[in-house]
């Protein structure tokens, strides 16, 4: 109790030298100033999370938003996904779409919501996905049911139960969202055994941003991401898979070879990919859901991506979480 004491004004010194320094109570308590967001904006998006399930410190998984003048979407809603959401300095959204129900895809949605709760907002977010939204948000509030009981009864009304219990709609493919020069067509994708998955187009201001949700290169993901402006893909690099084939045969770990094949097998190899975006007229192409999930350093995504500017000729851009990307 002692040390406490007289902890606390060597404590209450560091905060004043720090706030003499220039440095004021939001920077000190680590909050980031809010995004100023411009109405007569286009279209652009921020890789919030570029992983895959196998735990990366620098990659949260699934999210990508895609911010139309001063409305923000977010697309899937992965892993740890609200720490880059919060550092790109959004605090509301005008909706969620979901791409399919792999948890690395929606894991991270509780923690959106109850942060937005915890901020004050008040109007709930639509959510919006293929047959299944229903059953994973039924789950999630039933998970969050006694975190909010707690919060209701110790903040009443200030805390929003509807943030916490968002309207969802299920939707089949087709335009599925349509307001204020906005358009948004779910399209199918090829994950399966996966189904439903999907992938949206945005479209606004004459530009498209396409995200593709998981899948393998097939011709339904091809025709969704034509003439696509920006498309933001999933990929995965079947050189560097080869090579742990081979470490796990080695091993004699035939589970582990065969649940590698499993997974190449439904995602999309990165020069299949390069292919389809230069044949369908793909604008740039920007890179999410990095399949193995390598560190973010230049040699790791150079090695990533060889080979694909030989059959894709525009822009490659490597995602890294909180990268934006516009047309
Ligand atoms: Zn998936
Ligand atoms: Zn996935």
């Amino acid at each position: 109790m002692n040390k406490l004491k007289s902890a606390i004004p060597t404590l209450f010194a560091a905060v004043l030298l720090l706030l003499s320094n220039g440095l004021n109570a939001q920077v000190l308590a680590g909050a980031i100033p809010p995004r100023t967001l411009d109405p007569n904006a286009g279209l652009s998006a921020i890789l919030l999370g570029t992983g895959v399930p196998i735990p990366n410190p620098a990659r949260a998984t699934a999210c990508t938003a895609i911010i139309a003048g001063a409305r923000v979407f977010l697309v899937d809603t992965g892993r740890n996904c609200i720490v880059p959401l919060n550092q790109a300095g959004i605090r509301d959204l005008t909706g969620i779409f979901f791409t399919h129900y792999h948890s690395d895809h929606f894991i991270g949605i509780g923690e959106i919501l109850l942060n937005f709760a915890i901020a004050g907002n008040a109007a709930a977010i639509p959510v919006r996905g293929p047959t299944g939204a229903k059953e994973v948000m039924a789950g999630i509030a039933a998970t969050y049911k006694l975190d909010l009981d707690y919060r209701l009864a110790h903040h009443g009304d200030k805390f929003s139960a509807a943030v916490m219990e968002p309207i969802v709609t299920e939707h089949t493919p087709g335009v599925i969202f349509e307001e204020q020069g906005l358009k948004v067509t779910m399209f199918n994708v090829c994950h399966q055994p996966i189904e439903p998955a999907v992938g949206y187009r945005f479209e606004y201001q004459g530009q498209s941003i396409v995200v593709s949700g998981d899948t393998k290169v097939c011709a339904e993901f091809a025709e969704g991401a034509r003439d696509a402006d920006l498309l933001i893909s999933e990929v995965e690099n079947a050189q560097i898979f080869n090579a742990a084939i081979t470490l796990a045969r080695n091993s004699n770990n035939l589970r582990q070879v065969a649940m590698i094949e499993e997974g190449m097998d439904y995602h999309a190899e990165s020069l299949a990919l390069a292919r389809l975006a230069q044949e369908v007229g793909v604008k740039k192409l920007a890179l999410t859901h990095l399949f193995p999930s390598i560190p973010p350093t230049d040699q790791a995504e150079a090695q990533f991506i060889q080979g694909m500017s030989d059959f894709y000729k525009g822009p490659i851009l490597v995602g890294r979480d909180g990268m934006e990307v516009a047309p």
